[in-house]
């Protein structure tokens, strides 16, 4: 037997921290599961502009902290440092194991969100935290005044990039195609930056150094051609996936491996709702995700009700 709640929340996120806030309010008994600290994706963003309510943005850290604040203000139990490796369903009844814990409850809530992917090519596993970061906000400092690359055309990668371009001596924007995936706005900031320069139509094949990395084998995606560009940094934002091996057969996932939801997001399986980035959906933002928080916990709610005795 472990440890019983009536929902508990996996991920604490912007998504799984405004689950928490709603079901505390709607007299809930919940608990939320993070594998690390707090905050979820938003802690390795430099800078929020699209949250409403901070005409002059915020760091994606101290947005996170006040959402953490206020659901802990309405009593939300959380377990930091807690990676939920199975869960089971039995009788209506989830069990929830962490590599140290069993926990119980009537529903839950899941609000993994993603991972950085990797590039999968020679010498990145042997360079990381040796000049290849997946976090400008993290890691940046390392860099001052260098000469870095950042591989991927998305919103990530720019937005991280202009971040970046406030330390680095030059960013060399490594992209396989030739037009950027990332929102407009943040594609203009970076055309006009003098720092950044851009890398069309080529693809990372190699990382190679001695300790630390020092170059990069670039492959033309038009002609197959193969060049070395000398850098002392290499930045990745080659998307993200989530990993929700933990639920098993008890959910349904599209291609990418996220969770697919009907509009109430519940999952396959009753009482498993799924919210934020780890579901299958086509904006993946700070503010979907807490839009899809309150709603999971709307409906858990209300599953929760339905079963009380
Ligand atoms: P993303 O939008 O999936 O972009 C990944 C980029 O990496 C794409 O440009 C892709 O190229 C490239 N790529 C993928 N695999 C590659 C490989 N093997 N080699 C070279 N390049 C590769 O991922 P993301 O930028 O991490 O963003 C993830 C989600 O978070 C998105 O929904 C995004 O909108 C959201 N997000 C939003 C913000 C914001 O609103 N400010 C900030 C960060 C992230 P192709 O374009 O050719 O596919």
């Amino acid at each position: 037997m472990g440890e019983f709640h009536e929902a508990v929340i996996i991920g604490g996120g912007p998504a799984g921290l405004t689950a928490g806030l709603y079901l505390m309010r709607a007299g809930i008994d919940a608990l939320l599961l993070e594998k690390v600290i707090l905050g979820g994706a938003p802690l390795n963003t430099w800078q929020i502009e699209n949250y409403p309510g901070f005409p002059e943005g915020i760091s994606g850290r101290e947005l996170m902290n006040r959402f953490s604040a206020q659901a802990k203000a309405f009593g939300l139990k959380i377990k930091e440092f807690a990676q939920v490796e199975q869960v089971s369903m039995d009788k209506g009844l989830f069990t929830i194991k962490t590599d140290s814990d069993v926990y119980e409850a009537k529903g839950m809530i899941v609000a993994t969100g993603t991972e950085s992917v990797k590039l999968g090519i020679p010498g990145e596993d042997i360079f990381i935290g040796r000049g290849i970061s997946y976090c400008a906000t993290c890691d940046g400092m390392f860099f001052k005044n260098l000469d870095v690359a950042v591989i991927g055309g998305g919103d990530a990668a720019i937005e991280e990039g202009l971040s970046l371009a406030n330390l680095v001596r030059k960013i060399y924007l490594i992209h396989r195609r030739d037009t950027l995936r990332a929102q407009k706005i943040l594609q203009e900031r970076a055309f006009k930056n003098p720092k950044f320069e851009f890398l069309w139509n080529k693809k990372p094949i190699e990382f190679k150094g001695k300790e630390q990395i020092e170059s990069i084998v670039l492959e033309d995606t038009k002609d197959g051609s193969h060049s070395e560009l000398k850098i002392d940094g290499v930045f990745v934002y080659a998307g993200s996936r989530p990993d929700v091996g933990f639920l098993g057969d008890l959910i349904e996932k599209d291609n990418g491996g996220f969770i697919i939801t009907d509009e109430q997001l519940a999952t396959k399986t009753r009482g498993i709702f799924a919210a934020g980035d780890v579901r299958k959906k086509t904006l993946r933002q700070v503010s979907t995700a807490v839009g899809d928080g309150a709603l999971a916990a709307y409906e858990l709610e209300r599953f929760i009700l339905e079963t009380r005795t």
